[in-house]
């Protein structure tokens, strides 16, 4: 049986038009929302098509599916006409064409409705099933994001390359935001280099705000379905949230709380810190249930009530994650998906290591970065760029691999900003689309921006020998087996200025520890 959402007033005469709501489109202020029409029905379904197509953390698929449910009985709370399909109902053919198919031709609609999704399969799926179809179907904006899917093209339109800084300008310009008349507000577009502080020995962090959900009947009925999930969960106290009341909290507590520390410490890391000054709103904005312009004009409006203890630099650098880096990343996937999922320009092969999915390794940095990832379906971007991330790519894992594991294990993870962040700025995979040089380190970064060393089993110092860290040998290695590529690349060509002033011999010994730590990378 096809179940109203709860409150829902009963259907009583079959209407005419179903729209489809997909999981990330939780936006309560769509135009589609604002009035009630009795002769249009929304429907929301969880599929296994959905739960299947990666191994996702418990932590998402219960996120998705709340969200979902809560969505749609604020949709009926409206006086909408909803139906909500659940994930063990029998009549629930686990595909989102198949029930949508079904529901046409068992109710009659006349016409079918969607809003763009994010993400190109879905596209691909939902535009084939609109060609299926013998009724008419036509296709809206989600009204989220600031720009169109065509806009970063057209902007670069003639370009050899992309520049994130290009399309930031022309976003504070278009949109106006921290903008004086034409000129960027303190006279500088960027403040990147005030926001690389590594926390102070003795910090004492500030508790994140968690929310204590009840989501014990959504992780029953996952049980129930039998989907493979990796990670942990309570669901007596489940932490993200589910609705737009909590996001909006969590937005609150941002701007009021972490947006003092958030640039200083935006590149931070230490053991058992999993969020610090990090806004942890990348679920409610992937979702919807929050929209780019309400985070933007939050966090300035509390720049301005608090000029003398937020400075500039902590909004600047959040401003261009929000209007940069997540608007850039959706423009660069829809201009060059699909070939974008197969790229693997440095032809890499290898295996993720085994302990990517429990976190039992003897290097600190990576046990702490996963064992949280595992723990709350949440690592920051250092952590994803800079552990996770840079291991990964020095040891020449497969992107297919890589993007498999990111894709499923973050709460805030889809194809579009997963895919473009992975294969692209982390893994160099798309050959320098994303990222102006291979985002890799030895132990120094690491070192540099956290407090992992010091307890670590390894040695940062040492490149060779016994306990030497990996991500030394592991660094040269990989800028000798790409040496051709990326010798002339004047952003690297001091570090292979230092790789050459090695001796032959150091050189041999460095790259034979790293051939050792390579045929012995699942017991690292
Ligand atoms: P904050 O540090 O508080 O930043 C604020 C917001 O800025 C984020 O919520 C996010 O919406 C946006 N943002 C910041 N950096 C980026 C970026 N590089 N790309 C897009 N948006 C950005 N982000 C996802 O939303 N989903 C993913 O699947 C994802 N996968 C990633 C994989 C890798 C390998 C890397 C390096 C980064 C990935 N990111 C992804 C980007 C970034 O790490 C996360 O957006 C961020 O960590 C989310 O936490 P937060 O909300 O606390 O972010
Ligand atoms: Fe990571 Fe190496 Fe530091 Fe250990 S020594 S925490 S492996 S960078």
């Amino acid at each position: 049986m096809f179940i109203a959402a709860k409150g829902a007033k009963k259907i009583n005469k079959m209407p005419k038009t179903l729209r489809l709501v997909l999981g990330d489109q939780l936006n309560i202020n769509h135009t589609w929302f604002k009035t009630v029409n009795d002769e249009v029905t929304y429907v929301l379904m969880e599929t296994r098509s959905e739960t299947d197509y990666v191994v996702h953390h418990i932590q998402k698929v219960i996120g998705f599916f709340s969200g979902m449910r809560l969505f749609a009985q604020a949709l009926s709370a409206k006086g909408h006409q909803v139906l909500y399909l659940k994930i063990n109902d029998s009549i629930n053919l686990q595909a989102i064409d198949l029930n949508c198919r079904q529901l046409i031709r068992q109710y009659g609609f006349e016409k079918f409705e969607y809003q763009l999704p994010d993400e190109y399969r879905m596209d691909v799926l939902l535009t084939a099933f609109c060609e299926n179809i013998d009724i008419p179907s036509q296709a809206c904006d989600t009204e989220h994001f600031y720009t169109s899917r065509e806009e970063l093209g057209l902007l670069f339109k003639g370009k050899n390359s992309f520049l994130m800084e290009t399309f930031y300008r022309y976003m504070r310009k278009k949109h106006h935001i921290l903008m004086e008349g034409s000129n960027p507000l303190h006279g500088r577009w960027n403040f990147d280099a005030e926001n690389r502080k590594k926390l102070p020995r003795d910090f004492k962090s500030t508790p994140p705000l968690l929310f204590a959900n009840n989501v014990n009947e959504v992780y029953a009925d996952i049980k129930v379905a039998g989907i493979t999930t990796i990670g942990n969960v309570n669901p007596d106290e489940y932490l993200w949230p589910i609705n737009r009341k909590q996001s909006l909290t969590l937005l609150n507590h941002f701007a009021e709380v972490c947006l003092p520390l958030f640039g200083t410490y935006q590149d931070a890391m230490a053991p058992r810190e999993w969020s610090l000054f990090h806004s942890r709103l990348s679920f409610s904005l992937n979702t919807k249930m929050i929209s780019p312009q309400e985070v933007i004009a939050r966090v300035i409006e509390e720049y301005h009530k608090r000029p003398t203890e937020i400075e500039y630099h902590q909004v600047e650098g959040f401003v261009r994650q929000i209007i940069g880096w997540r608007e850039y990343m959706r423009g660069i996937y829809w201009l060059k998906m699909p070939e974008y999922s197969t790229l693997n320009a440095l032809e890499h092969t290898n295996e993720l290591p085994a302990w990517y999915w429990d976190g039992q390794t003897n290097m600190k940095c990576l046990s702490d970065c996963i064992r949280q990832s595992l723990d709350y379906g949440y690592a920051h971007h250092i952590q994803r760029l800079m552990v996770t991330g840079n291991f990964a790519l020095l040891a020449g894992t497969h992107p297919d691999e890589v993007d498999k594991w990111y894709l499923g294990i973050y709460v805030d993870a889809l194809d579009w900003v997963e895919i473009t962040n992975t294969r692209g700025m982390s893994q160099f995979a798309d050959g320098g689309i994303v990222a102006t040089k291979p985002y890799v380190s030895s132990a120094a970064y690491i070192d540099k921006m956290s407090h992992y060393c010091a307890t670590c089993y390894y040695d940062k110092s040492k490149k060779t020998g016994e306990k030497a860290c990996p991500f030394n040998s592991f660094y040269w290695h990989f800028l000798s087996r790409h040496e051709e590529q990326f010798k002339t690349n004047a952003r690297m060509s001091m570090m292979y200025n230092v790789w050459y002033k090695y001796d032959d011999t150091q050189r041999q010994e460095i790259l034979t520890q790293a051939e050792h730590y390579l045929q012995n990378i699942h017991q690292l």
